[in-house]
């Protein structure tokens, strides 16, 4: 068996955090980090170096395209995939085209997570 893919999971909000930690867990990811932040991202991302990052869009001081932005210039093979709301069609864009792999809209749908982050993973 090949190991698990590795997910660091950010979001502003520690309930969907949890709720997505779990959800991860059980389709056979490993989660191994958190961050609640832009700034723990980029920090979780340089010590765990995941597979996959999930990041939300929307958080408080550094947002989701600051971040995607931080974590691509420390590794441009970064594989971050983008979790929006509803509406967000333009930063979605934004986020492709700065490199984001991929991206999904809340409220997250378990199946489709799954199956996104496992393309994206490879
Ligand atoms: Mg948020």
């Amino acid at each position: 068996m090949t190991a698990r893919p590795t997910v660091l999971l950010c979001d502003d909000s520690r309930a969907l955090r949890m709720l997505t930690a779990r959800q991860l867990s059980e389709a056979g990811f490993e989660v191994v980090a958190e961050a609640g932040n832009g700034a723990e991202a980029v920090e979780g991302y340089r010590e765990h170096r995941p597979t996959v990052v999930l990041l939300d869009l929307v958080m408080p001081q550094m947002d989701g395209k600051q971040t995607l932005q931080a974590l691509l210039e420390y590794d441009a093979d970064a594989r971050v995939v983008i979790l929006s709301s509803l509406g967000a069609k333009k930063d979605i864009e934004d986020c492709l085209r700065m490199g984001a792999a991929s991206y999904l809209q809340k409220p997250i749908d378990p199946e489709a997570m799954v199956r996104v982050l496992r393309g994206v993973a490879g």
